[in-house]
């Protein structure tokens, strides 16, 4: 990985004047604005707090490791298709990630994998020669699915009353623990049909798992600003903003003007910057509503000849849900990642109940060479039913809002986020 501070991101000194549209934020949604800016032509700034480029899907360097690992372990689906293209655009075929049809495995021997079909036989496919649950279970899995391109209200818990309580815990509960990150008590019926209906029901690949084979900074947001910087545009990184004022020409930040500005930040740290303005409240008590989930990453490392049979398996009522065995991926050999969505354990009882779980159920070394756990407490948004999301368009003319949150249909997702930053941006070039 190229890091973004040895790129230095400044002005091309070959151009006159400074880019006028600022993006506060450089994680996927930013980088996506800045992507689609430059598609058609249009120059900009972007100001990014941390060192590199990412927000909450970012590479880290842990002290064991020579190679980054991510702060977070991602899955990304074949319904990602504003993610993928913007991926695709930056990187040779086949070298960003690994893809392959839908395929579940999970310790105790639910086994799903789809094939080569047009949707919805696909999933049909994979229902029918499914392992692991009965014909029963089957026919209402696929009831279920019939009914996700209807509108609904309330809870998934509620959405899955009249599903067979071994279904509920075998399959849709894992799942949507995993799409939303929110426990199915709380979580957004009407989101989880829209995660079902987009990847399962629409067309053959929109579900295939598509895994990294890259950090998340190089897989997307570090490509991207050295592809803008080449276009002539800005990416500073290390650089807070903590003030943005109206002025007769558009909005001044750091003592420079734009025309256009487009907050790509995390719901959590927009207040800072809505609060002294009024006329932007509308946005602010929306962000102020929120609440948040967390997820931990556990990574473990094994000796290496240590290798799953599965890139990624599934465990049933554990901390750790999902384990992705890096080599598949990666070329890390013998390092695991344990994905603890919303845990209730932290720290080194967290450690070492996943320990324990990939010894018990997956035949893991007792000890592992090393354990690290990244613990991001505010991963996502709480994707409950009752959720208000802050709109992309604010009070003021030509200022937005992108990032995960805006986006009305997913859950806190990289393609929440891609798809929101080509919107903002997509407002912006028709305003010119
Ligand atoms: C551990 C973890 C696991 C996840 N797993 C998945 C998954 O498997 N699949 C999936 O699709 N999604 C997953 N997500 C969610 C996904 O990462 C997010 O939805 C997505 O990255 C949000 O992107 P964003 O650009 O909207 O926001 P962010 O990534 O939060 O980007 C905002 C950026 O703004 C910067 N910033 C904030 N304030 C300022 C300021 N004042 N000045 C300058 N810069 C500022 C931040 O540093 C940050 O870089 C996961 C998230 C986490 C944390």
């Amino acid at each position: 990985m190229v890091g973004l501070e040895n790129l230095g991101f400044r002005m091309n000194a070959t151009r006159t004047s400074a880019p006028d549209i600022a993006i506060i934020g450089g994680g996927y949604a930013g980088m996506a604005a800045a992507m689609t800016l430059a598609e058609h032509g249009i120059r900009c700034t972007v100001f990014e707090a941390g060192k590199v480029l990412g927000g909450r899907a970012r590479q880290i360097n842990l002290p064991e490791l020579t190679q980054p690992v991510d702060n977070g372990q991602h899955l990304l689906l074949g319904a990602y298709h504003t993610t993928l293209k913007l991926i695709d655009s930056l990187h040779p075929a086949g070298t960003a990630y690994l893809r392959l049809p839908l395929q579940l495995h999970t310790h105790n021997g639910l086994q799903l994998k789809a094939t080569r079909l047009p949707a919805p036989l696909n999933t049909a496919w994979a229902l029918l020669t499914a392992k692991g649950i009965s014909w029963s279970e089957r026919w209402h899995a696929a009831r279920f699915l019939q009914q996700s391109n209807t509108a609904v209200q309330g809870s998934v818990s509620e959405l899955l009353a009249s599903q067979p309580a071994s279904l509920r815990t075998k399959l849709w509960e894992p799942l949507c623990l995993a799409a939303l990150n929110t426990p199915p008590t709380e979580a957004s019926a009407q989101v989880f049909l829209n995660v079902l209906h987009d990847s399962l029901l629409r067309h053959g690949t929109d579900s295939d798992l598509i895994l990294p084979r890259m950090d998340l900074s190089s897989l997307f947001p570090a490509a991207a600003g050295r592809h803008i910087l080449a276009q002539g545009s800005e990416v500073i990184t290390s650089q807070r903003i903590s003030a943005i004022e109206p002025d007769d020409k558009g909005y001044r930040i750091l003592d420079r003007h734009f025309r256009a500005v487009i907050l790509a930040m995390a719901p959590q740290h927009l207040p800072a910057l809505l609060r002294p303005h009024p006329a932007l409240h509308a946005s602010l008590h929306a962000a102020e509503s929120l609440s948040y989930q967390s997820i931990a990453t556990v990574y473990l490392q094994y000796p290496p000849h240590i290798r799953l049979p599965q890139p990624l398996t599934g465990l049933l009522h554990a901390h750790a849900q999902w384990i992705f065995d890096r080599s598949h991926t990666h070329d890390q050999r013998g390092l695991m990642a344990a994905v603890c969505s919303v845990p209730p354990l932290s720290g080194n009882a967290l450690q070492q109940a996943v320990v324990r779980e990939l010894q018990q159920y997956l035949d893991l070394p007792a000890r592992p060479e090393w354990v690290r756990t990244i613990h991001e407490k505010r991963a996502t948004f709480s994707c409950h039913a009752a959720l208000t999301r802050p709109a992309q368009r604010t009070a003021w003319t030509n200022f937005y809002l992108a990032g995960d949150i805006t986006h009305h249909h997913y859950p806190a997702t990289l393609e929440a986020a891609t798809q929101s930053g080509v919107q903002c941006a997509t407002q912006i070039i028709r305003n010119t």
